[in-house]
């Protein structure tokens, strides 16, 4: 079967709502629902049809016909209008960035499929950007759902060389925008949902009707199958589920515990395991807004972190050197360290393979056995004494600049636009990243005469500026 992402979360919310929809077919009329897909398909004809295009009015006007019971020509104006705001987006794009609108992806979980459709997914150009989404929203009810992690998820799975992901949710009508960024790190534990998500479901089906459970509560007022509902009409019987005090009834010696006993503890963990990161993502956004929270002894929210000591490898090896130490004894490389370097030189000979000890974890089954962990402490520190350039100094804005002026000077950029990285230069020798410093690069830029590939390259330098001065 293949599950649609808005399906995994209406899964979520309510089992038996996901049967009546996803199993049953049941459509209820919705003029929101309607709206919504008149506004997209518009503005997917406006980026698609380039001279073609007939028009917002006349489009939406196309739209309302397919919908005949819920739409009319009293909603042409507002598909019109908000389709017009869709299509600002696509130009987000720059010239480092594809944009792909309404694209749709689908990935393999265990025996079935998950796919969703993005509005606007915008691929970078240059290696090392993060993707980013953009998914707009018609509605009002500015709710927080999975929707965009697991369309991170997605991308991050069906293409190669992307690990961050810049997502927003648009909110036309409101004028609103929500931000969120995922890297790989964060996305485990969506596949790790996901992955459960697929689980129940493929559980259910097996079950028929029953297995699909009703879960009455304020999701009712949205539902469609409310009137067929045997939670509404007070016909529901749901079935005996076994609390979480049930645990408390934990056999205390694990001998007592039965193989089926120990799977329902283990699902009824990964649940709750669920359900503390939702809330954690909740009181997330609620002390961003807020402040921290204080319950007790305890307090939560977003604080300060303790500065930590970055060594500067190459000097301790000095000083060790010095006081007649052997470095290789003191210094380890961590396994991200291991893994930048491995980009730039082959570390192949470098390393044996030490079995870990096992330790209880969860993961993901396709991964047990399959980990290993590459232990490259000394021969890699010889390397690093060895060679120097591997590991390269750290970029300044000022050194960025510097490059940059050499390379407009190597395509025989104007005197003015020479100039202008001059001021540039001067603004961030002295650290200064104000209006002058910003004003004095672009305007670098602006000079007519590159090619396109100088184009992308010249862009490439901006963002790597961009990127170290944020960072500084
Ligand atoms: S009415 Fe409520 S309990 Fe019934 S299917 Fe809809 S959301 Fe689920």
């Amino acid at each position: 079967m293949n599950v649609r992402v808005t399906s995994l979360l209406t899964f979520e919310d309510c089992p038996r709502r996901f049967f009546a929809e996803n199993i049953l077919g049941l459509k209820v009329p919705s003029a929101a629902a309607d709206i919504g897909t008149a506004i997209h398909t518009v503005a997917e004809r406006w980026y698609k049809e380039g001279k073609n295009f007939p028009g917002f009015k006349k489009a939406a006007e196309d739209e309302i016909k397919k919908f005949p019971d819920t739409l009319n020509i009293e909603n042409v104006i507002e598909i019109a209008g908000l389709a017009k705001k869709f299509i600002s987006v696509y130009g987000e794009g720059g010239f480092d960035y594809q944009v792909i609108p309404e694209i749709r992806l689908q990935i393999p979980v265990g025996r079935h499929t998950v796919s969703g459709q993005m509005d606007a997914l915008f691929m970078p150009l240059f290696p090392g950007m993060p993707a980013k989404i953009v998914d707009l929203k018609t509605g009002r009810n500015r709710a927080v759902t999975k929707q965009l992690a697991i369309y991170a998820f997605l991308v991050v799975k069906s293409f190669g060389g992307i690990h961050d992901v810049l997502t927003r949710y648009e909110w036309v009508r409101l004028n609103e925008k929500d931000e969120y960024h995922y890297s790989e790190k964060h996305l485990i534990e969506i596949e790790l949902w996901i992955n459960q998500q697929v689980k129940q479901i493929d559980k259910a089906l097996r079950k028929g009707e029953e297995g699909f459970t009703c879960n009455p509560g304020h999701v009712c007022a949205y539902c469609g199958y409310a009137q067929q509902c045997p939670a509404t009409s007070g016909d529901y019987n749901p079935p005996v589920e076994d609390s979480i005090e049930d645990l408390a009834e934990l056999p205390t010696s694990p001998e007592l515990l039965t193989s089926e006993m120990a799977e329902k503890y283990a699902s009824r963990l990964l649940a709750l395991q669920g359900k503390v990161k939702q809330i954690e993502n909740v009181l997330k956004i609620w002390t961003e807004k807020h402040g921290p929270l204080v319950i007790g002894d305890q307090a939560m929210g977003k604080f300060e972190k303790a500065s930590q000591r970055q060594f500067d490898v190459k000097k301790v090896i000095e000083r060790c050197q010095e006081r007649g130490l052997n470095p290789l004894e003191y210094i380890t490389l961590s396994s991200t360290a291991a893994k930048k370097l491995e980009r730039k030189i082959d570390l192949e000979g470098c390393y044996t393979e030490k079995p870990s000890p096992p330790t209880w974890s969860i993961k993901k089954v396709e991964t047990v056995g399959l980990e290993s962990t590459v232990n490259t402490v000394k021969e890699t520190v010889e390397i690093l004494a060895e060679d120097e350039k591997a590991v390269p100094e750290q970029p300044t804005v000022s050194s960025l600049v510097k490059d940059f002026g050499v390379f407009l000077k190597g395509v025989e950029a104007p005197q003015e636009a020479l100039e202008n990285v001059r001021v540039a230069y001067r603004c961030s020798e002295s650290g200064k990243y104000d209006e002058t410093f910003w004003d004095a690069l672009m305007s670098a830029v602006a000079w007519q005469g590159l090619q396109n590939e100088k184009a992308q390259e010249i862009a490439y330098m901006i963002q790597q500026i961009e990127n170290v001065a944020q960072a500084g």
